[in-house]
């Protein structure tokens, strides 16, 4: 609470009475080095993470000389441990997001495959398809997905683990250093669920592998429900041992692509009734076409629009929410490399970026090269020269000169204008 009020001094009154003076320190399970706080909803909840967690953690460690990690979590997750102790006691391990259900999961062309594979094992676990994995590209619901066939079987009463890789081994090396490694074993084959994210990371990490592939014999051998994720197929991870490689890939290898417009637009309609925001359909749609994949940045678009909109007093319309997204898209554009760019480019104009890059003069090159050096000059910070020698251009004019006839073609050229705020879009969403 002390570190609460020192921040009172440190931010708008506004801002603390909105979102800070909501927040609960939990005593009991804080320890010397995790704070643990809850928020009551999941906007104060990310307001918080995302503006004032890293000041917080500042805080404990200007007055209280301890160096913490700062955990905020949802309010009902404290209710629920306090209401069910006994139930809660059972599914220690297990730290399932409970809206992640299916019914709050969209359904399109992209991932409709995958959401079909999971929903028939939650329907019947460990007799369909074992292991199940799931792959795919960053926030594109693969821990959604399988957390919501855990809640399910967490409902019915059974024992779910869900870890990521990480946690897992972190668990492995403390079991080891403390010289319990039967408790180890035990509590993971005592579950009739296990659910492991983000398995890439297993890649090139030997001992961990070893005890994996036991755990993992242990409950295929009697039926237990495996279901695993990765951002890659099992084929495609480096550094897997064969026979782990191939047991994934004994069950069911299921993929989830970047999701289509229109469901990028249900999740977001999706997501606003959940959150309780109110967006018109104008809104709604801009934003599904600046978000090219990454169905996680919604999420954080729609609690900073909510929260700004309540901070200023307004309502959310079209240019506000533009407003409010050039931020996010700033800071994305920090990321953005010449080599990123070139890529994107290439890949929407189905050529290679070897090619943009080298000296062919076919007409479909010259023009894919003219958008990508007019996108690397306007997107980065990189100079003429600097441009001309990552294009293999003579010198810095020959830059100009293209920028020249960018230039006029975006101001006579409707179509063309629109394909470079497209591909602009595109790019900076996307990084
Ligand atoms: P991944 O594990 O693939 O990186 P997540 O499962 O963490 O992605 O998803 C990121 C966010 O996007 C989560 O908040 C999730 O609820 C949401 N999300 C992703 N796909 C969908 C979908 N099809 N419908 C609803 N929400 C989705
Ligand atoms: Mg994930």
């Amino acid at each position: 609470q002390k570190i609460l009020l020192l921040l009172k001094d440190e931010i708008p009154e506004i801002e603390y009475n909105r979102y800070i003076k909501h927040l609960i320190y939990d005593v009991k399970k804080s320890t010397s080095d995790t704070a643990i706080f809850y928020a009551p909803n999941s906007l104060v909840l990310n307001w918080i993470k995302n503006k004032y967690s890293a000041k917080i953690r500042h805080l404990f460690e200007v007055h209280d000389s301890s160096n913490v990690n700062v955990k905020i979590l949802l309010k009902n997750q404290l209710e629920s441990k306090k209401s069910e102790p006994k139930k809660e006691q059972k599914h220690q391990h297990s730290l399932l997001n409970p809206s992640h259900t299916f019914e709050n999961f969209m359904v399109g062309g992209s991932n409709q495959f995958a959401y079909a594979a999971v929903k028939s094992v939650s329907e019947k676990a460990g007799v369909l398809y074992n292991p199940l994995f799931i792959h795919g590209g960053v926030g594109l619901g693969k821990t959604h997905l399988m957390q919501a066939a855990g809640n399910v079987f967490q409902n019915q009463g059974k024992i779910v683990i869900y870890t990521t890789v990480e946690q897992f081994l972190n668990d492995f090396i403390r079991h080891v250093r403390n010289k319990t490694m039967e408790r180890f074993q035990e509590k993971y084959r005592k579950c009739d669920v296990l659910l492991i994210d983000d398995i890439q990371f297993l890649s090139n990490k030997e001992g961990i592998q070893e005890e994996f592939f036991h755990t993992f014999e242990a409950l295929k051998g009697v039926g237990k429900q495996i279901i695993l994720t990765a951002d890659k197929h099992p084929k495609k991870i480096a550094g897997l041992e064969k026979r782990l490689q191939s047991r994934f890939e004994h069950g069911l290898v299921a993929d989830i692509q970047p999701p289509e417009l229109e469901t990028k637009i249900a999740i977001i309609e999706n997501k606003c009734k959940i959150n309780k925001v109110v967006l018109s359909k104008d809104i709604i749609n801009y934003i599904a076409t600046v978000i090219e994949s990454n169905v996680r940045e919604i999420e954080g678009i729609l609690s900073k629009l909510h929260a700004y909109s309540q901070l200023m007093h307004v309502d959310i319309d079209l240019p506000f929410t533009k407003n409010v997204l050039k931020d996010q898209l700033q800071e994305n554009r920090a990321n953005l490399t010449l080599d990123i760019i070139t890529q994107s480019v290439a890949k929407d104009l189905n050529i290679k970026p070897s090619e943009i890059r080298s000296k062919g003069r076919s007409k479909n090159l010259v023009y894919a090269r003219r958008i990508a050096i007019y996108l690397c000059r306007d997107l980065t910070q990189n100079t003429m020269p600097q441009l001309a020698q990552y294009f293999g251009m003579k010198d810095h004019t020959a830059i100009s000169h293209t920028l020249k006839k960018i230039n006029e073609l975006i101001q006579n050229d409707e179509d063309f204008k629109v394909k470079i705020e497209e591909l602009t879009n595109k790019i900076t969403s996307s990084s």
